[in-house]
This record gives C-alpha cells, sequence and structure tokens, in this order.
C-alpha cells in the first residue's frame, strides 16, 4: 500500500534549513528558521541551562515516569511567568498546567482539548502566521479561518482591518494570538490595542488561544506577558501554548506547556481531567530532562535572574542587529527604506523582499530566506552583515 503514497512537500522553513547543509559554498547565510544565535553564529547552550543540568546531574534519582500532565513545580513556575508570581489566577487555583512537549505539543493539547471536549470548528489565525499553526489545527479537524493582521504598503500592523475580520468571529470560535514578537511579522499589538482587543472578546465571546513562544524578546520577561494580562483580566477562560524553545535555548529538549484558565478551581479541575485524558492517549506523559532545568532555574531565585540577563543579552544582540542592518542597507546603496525594520520585537523581520528576490538571495548569493520575505534577524551577526547587505542590495535592482 505504501507505494500509493504521495511524497508530502518539504516543510517550507525545515526544509530550507536541509537546502543550506547541503549547499557548498562557503560564504553561506542561513535567515530562514528561528533559531537564536550569538555573534559567533553558534546557538550556544545558555550558562544558567548548564548551571542547572549540573545541579539536576547531582539530584536526579530516578528516571520514572512523570505523572501525565508532568513536573507541578514547573507548571506552578510556568502559571507564574504567564500572570505575575503574585496573581490571584495562581494562587485561586483557577489555572492548571501541562508540561508539553515544545510549543508544538502545547498546541496540540488545546486543539485537541477545544475539538473533543468543547465541540469548536473554528480556529481564527492571523494573516500571515506561523506556518505549522495551519498543518497543527487542520490535523485536530479545525476550520482555519484568517483575520487581518499586516499591511504591506506601511509595513505595520493593520489595525481597523484586523477588528473588521475579527467582526466574523462567532461565539464561542477559537482565536489564536501571539502573545508577543508575532511571528512572522515581528509587529504586536500596542498596550491601548491589547486593551481593546481583550475588551471585544469578552464581549462576543471568543476562546482566546495565547501562542507564547518569545517571551522576553520583546521587551522583558514581565512586560511581554501584558497582552496576555489584559486578556486574563476579564476572560472566564483561556488557554495559553508556551514555548520555552527560544528563551531557554532548550529547542531538541521540547519544552512547552499548556495551561487551562477556567471560571473557579472546580470547574478548572473537571476541564483538566479530559486534557489529561487526551495526553494519555498521545503520549502518556512528558519528557523530562527540559523542563526539570527550567524547574530548577525558575524555582532558584539567583538563577532566575541570571536567565533574565542572559535572555536580555539575546534580545539587546538581536536590537543591535536590526540597527547595523538597516544602517549597512543604507551605507551599501539600498533603494528601499528598511527602517520599519527597527521597530519590530522578536527574532522576525517581514522583510518586504519578493519570491523572485528571496529565490535570486539563494541561489546567485548562498542567502537563505523563507519564501515569504520573512527573515531570522537572530542569523546576522557582524560578520555576515556586509555580505547580507550587498546581496539585498543586488538583487533589489
Ligand atoms: N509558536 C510559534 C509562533 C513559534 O514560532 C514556534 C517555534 N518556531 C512555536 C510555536 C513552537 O515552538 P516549539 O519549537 O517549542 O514547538
Amino acid at each position: 500500500m505504501f507505494e500509493l503514497v504521495s511524497a508530502a512537500p518539504a516543510d517550507p522553513i525545515l526544509g530550507l534549513t536541509e537546502a543550506f547543509k547541503e549547499d557548498t559554498r562557503t560564504q553561506k547565510i542561513n535567515l530562514g528558521v528561528g533559531i537564536y544565535k550569538n555573534e559567533d553564529g553558534q546557538t550556544p547552550v545558555l550558562n544558567v541551562v548548564k548551571k542547572a543540568e549540573a545541579k539536576l546531574l547531582e539530584s536526579e534519582s530516578s528516571k520514572s515516569y512523570l505523572s501525565i500532565e508532568g513536573n507541578a513545580q514547573y507548571g506552578l513556575a510556568v502559571q507564574k511567568l504567564l500572570f505575575g508570581a503574585d496573581s490571584d489566577i495562581v494562587s485561586s487555583g483557577r489555572a492548571l498546567t501541562a508540561q508539553s512537549p515544545g510549543g508544538t505539543g502545547a498546541l496540540h493539547n488545546a486543539a485537541e482539548f477545544a475539538v473533543n471536549h468543547l465541540g469548536i470548528k473554528t480556529i481564527w489565525v492571523s494573516n500571515p502566521t506561523w506556518a505549522n499553526h495551519g498543518n497543527v489545527f487542520k490535523a485536530m479537524g479545525l476550520e482555519v479561518k484568517q483575520y487581518e493582521y499586516y499591511n504591506a504598503n506601511t509595513k505595520s500592523l493593520d489595525y481597523p482591518a484586523m477588528l473588521s475580520s475579527l467582526e466574523q468571529v462567532a461565539k464561542g470560535d477559537l482565536v489564536l494570538l501571539h502573545g508577543c514578537c508575532h511571528n512572522p511579522t515581528g509587529i504586536d499589538p500596542d498596550a491601548a490595542q491589547w486593551k481593546e482587543l481583550a475588551n471585544i472578546s469578552a464581549d462576543k465571546g471568543w476562546l482566546p488561544l495565547f501562542d507564547f513562544a518569545y517571551q522576553g524578546f520583546a521587551t522583558g520577561i514581565e512586560e511581554d506577558a501584558l497582552g496576555l494580562r489584559e486578556f486574563a483580566k476579564n476572560h472566564s477562560e483561556l488557554m495559553i501554548a508556551s514555548s520555552f524553545s527560544k528563551n531557554f535555548g532548550l529547542y531538541n529538549e521540547r519544552v512547552g506547556a499548556f495551561t487551562l484558565v477556567a471560571k473557579t478551581p472546580e470547574v478548572a479541575k473537571q476541564a483538566f481531567s479530559q486534557v489529561k485524558a487526551g495526553i494519555r492517549a498521545n503520549y502518556s506523559n512528558p519528557p523530562s530532562h527540559g523542563a526539570a532545568v527550567v524547574s530548577i532555574i525558575l524555582n532558584d531565585e539567583a538563577l532566575t535572574q541570571e536567565w533574565h540577563q542572559e535572555v536580555a543579552d539575546m534580545r539587546v544582540r538581536i536590537k543591535e542587529m536590526r540597527d547595523l542592518f538597516v544602517k549597512t542597507l543604507k551605507d551599501e546603496g539600498a533603494k528601499g527604506d528598511y527602517s520599519f525594520i527597527q521597530g519590530q520585537n522578536g527574532m522576525f523581520s517581514f522583510s518586504g523582499l519578493s519570491k523572485e528576490q528571496v529565490a535570486s538571495l539563494k541561489s546567485d548569493f548562498a542567502v537563505y530566506i523563507v519564501g515569504s520575505g520573512r527573515i531570522s534577524v537572530a542569523g546576522m551577526t557582524k560578520n555576515n552583515m556586509l555580505a547580507l547587505c550587498q546581496a539585498i542590495v543586488a538583487v533589489e535592482n
């Protein structure tokens, strides 16, 4: 039977990494996948992670299974990151968290619960959004609809279009929001817009699902939760998919969390029992190591401080690269005005480069960028900047 199966198309982002690896040109630049690179072009293990791993090596006494929902201390620490250490959502027990295999696993947990236990049929995602969102939600049988988000002419949030397209959301539909550092545009709502969106959502009865994969990459760990915390103020029910791949650099350890907030602790427990039943049937219980590392860090004040500093270092380096990129393009005589890139948040930037320009950058200059023109700014360094900008200027003509 297997020969009747047609080949799946390569994943647009991970497929690009494969092509990059196979490229034998010595001067090559990968700005495709969203992985943080330091000034040397490396993705090192964070120092604080190394310290926590040393502690774990000392203290770990068993490799026995975790519970279905995973490490409880980790779950509590995740909730404090999301809602704030003093939040009554955390102390009241209205929130329950399952340790999940990456943010992707958490999105899957959310979709499965919504489809199988809430009878939800539709999810609204921004246009554009992370390429894998559609895969995850469609695999669970959800119909994926888009709300407007990006204005390609002004290279900014099209807030009026966003609001008017969101008017079509029916009561009880899922609405996916990027907690911060919107992927792929790097453009987030401002504080007033978040507040208004939260009010509209509460009025209309949307079920918000926050995808929170870049906490700490926009302004700071606490500051970046502003949008979510606005929603948490006036929603009795919401869901969050956290990823710690980027902000702890734990990409291959698959560390994420699915958090459900209900009206009361009792309702939370009842609903969460079905989340657990879904996990049991899927991967039974989560892998331990990465979440244990995050838990050690977040439950130790000094290590938490160190982590904040390391996240700040990554954030600042990316911001510096944004500035240098815009300056170098200008110095090299770029026709376009790229200054909008300086105002964007997180790892990504929507460059405005066309599909043809992206193709030429790859074939003629060994510069790898996703077809949509999304650039991972985190892949830029002082060393590759000149070559990169000269290539872009060349394909502009
Ligand atoms: N959501 C968004 C917006 C992302 O960019 C990513 C990672 N690229 C994820 C979720 C998934 O993260 P993870 O690798 O932890 O599954």
